[in-house]
């Protein structure tokens, strides 16, 4: 294998895409790091890596000992076009020559009304859309219900079980685990109502998209009301609560209630939109057009950005004024994001992301039916994860899931845990990942399965 130098990462081509391990993980390099961390860094904030990144390049990251790691999980969902990516580079580099930050509510630029345009014409539906930007997917979802509440003139917003949207204050509301997201962070906001999610592998067996749409709606109408739901918010895959996949049908049916309810629909497609499910948005793959859209993560290529994209008269009732922020649409992250969706479409990176889904089901599918720990593989397009149980029952079984995460870790193999009892792998690979590399990283995390289950 070909030994990788720290430090390389600055011209293209410099990172070989292999798997390259030099030291023991964590290396002398990151042990130092980490000595200095655990006095200078608030232990609140945590990290799933030992490793202390020093360049990253496609779906390679080269750690500080020069280690180089597969990434499937390109720092959650997103650096979905792959990192250090030239065109976004260059785009970058020049923008932060011409300049950095004017603040669009003082001198606004050519960049963020670019971002919008191309949000209002990539989100489904071929409605009149407008869009706002801002720096988070917290954020955004922040906005989605300043809007949805301005433009109902009603209160109450509908979230689900197993929902995340972010941690601050009104999206912790929102958010339906406690630990580590909420545990003493209260009170929290009001008016917030949480309703049973559609997930396939739990639910009562047989259950439809629709039985499972009208559990929701039964308990929103008894519960809340209807007359006063603005917004029924919800992740058309779920991210952080386990990758959770609603049955066919439950989506189309919350969508078709609040239009005739008079409620908004807002799909939260911050970690499954921009060609990660295989479409442009989640939403796509049940023809969902919602009211609006949140988007984070992917839309940015490694830079913060995020956006409300919702129907015109939605969004113009708002005051002048009424949405904004210093930093939202900065314009290095508007011209990264220009750049990330050109590659996008150029590479046609939703097709990528099929590809990579087929792959990642032909590899695991058999490892589900030889091994009765794993309940199931699910997901769409190249976000895929499995969930482990104790064997024979759906008792979640996170103690499993750590230590396979874990022991790729060890390899050289970045992989995610996520779900509402931690019990869940998900893989989110970079859409530009190379076969050879995707297939050398699901072996790694096979291996591990088999090593931990067996054990
Ligand atoms: C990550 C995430 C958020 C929060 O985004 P931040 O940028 O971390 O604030 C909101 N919604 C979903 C679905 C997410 O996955």
């Amino acid at each position: 294998m070909v030994q990788t130098e720290s430090r390389t990462g600055s011209q293209p081509g410099a990172i070989p895409q292999q798997r390259v391990l030099r030291t023991e993980l964590p290396g002398p390099r990151s042990r130092e790091l980490a000595a200095r961390r655990s006095a200078a860094v608030a232990p609140g904030v945590s990290s799933t890596l030992p490793l202390y990144i020093d360049a990253a390049e496609g779906a390679v990251l080269v750690d500080v000992d020069g280690n180089a790691l597969i990434d499937l999980g390109s720092g959650i969902a997103v650096t979905t076009v792959g990192h250090a990516v030239p065109a976004v580079v260059d785009a970058v580099r020049d923008q932060v020559g011409r300049f950095t930050h004017t603040c669009f509510m003082v001198g606004p630029y050519e960049g963020y009304v670019e971002v919008c345009e191309q949000l209002n014409a990539l989100t489904p539906g071929d409605h009149d859309k407008t869009s706002a930007l801002f720096n988070s997917g917290a954020e955004a979802v922040e906005n989605a219900v300043k809007i949805a509440r301005r433009a109902t003139g009603r209160e109450a917003v509908v979230v689900f079980d197993h929902a995340y949207h972010g941690r601050t204050n009104l999206t912790m509301a929102l958010t339906a685990k406690n630990m580590p997201y909420k545990d003493g962070f209260g009170p929290f906001a009001p008016e917030i109502y949480r309703a049973p999610m559609s997930y396939p592998l739990r639910d009562p067996s047989g259950m439809t998209g629709e039985e499972a749409a009208q559990r929701a709606i039964e308990l929103i109408e008894r519960q809340v009301g209807a007359a006063r739901v603005a917004c029924v918010l919800i992740e058309p895959v779920q991210g952080e609560g386990g990758f959770v996949v609603p049955a066919p049908g439950f989506l189309p049916a919350l969508a078709d209630w609040c239009r005739a309810n008079g409620a908004v629909f807002a799909a939260d497609e911050v970690q499954s939109g921009f060609c990660r499910t295989g479409a442009w948005f989640a939403c796509e793959h049940e023809g969902v057009v919602p009211d609006l859209v949140t988007t984070a993560k992917g839309i940015g290529a490694g830079m913060p950005l995020a956006a409300v994209t919702g129907r015109s008269e939605m969004m113009a009732s708002v005051h002048a004024g009424g949405l904004g922020g210093t930093y939202g649409g900065n314009p290095v992250a508007c011209a990264a994001a220009l750049a990330g969706i050109a590659t996008m479409r150029e590479g046609n990176l939703g097709a990528a992301a099929n590809r990579i889904g087929e792959t990642i089901a032909g590899r695991l599918d058999p490892l589900v039916a030889e091994l009765p720990g794993i309940a199931e593989r699910r997901g769409r397009g190249a976000m895929q994860a499995l969930e482990f149980v104790k064997p024979g029952t759906l008792e979640p079984d996170s103690a499993a899931a750590g230590r396979i995460a874990a022991a790729c870790h060890a390899q050289g193999v970045v992989v995610l845990t996520c779900g509402s009892w931690g019990n869940v792998i998900r893989l989110l690979p970079p859409l530009t990942i190379s076969d050879a590399l995707l297939d050398e990283g699901l072996g790694v995390l096979i291996d591990a399965t088999r090593t931990v289950l067996a054990g």
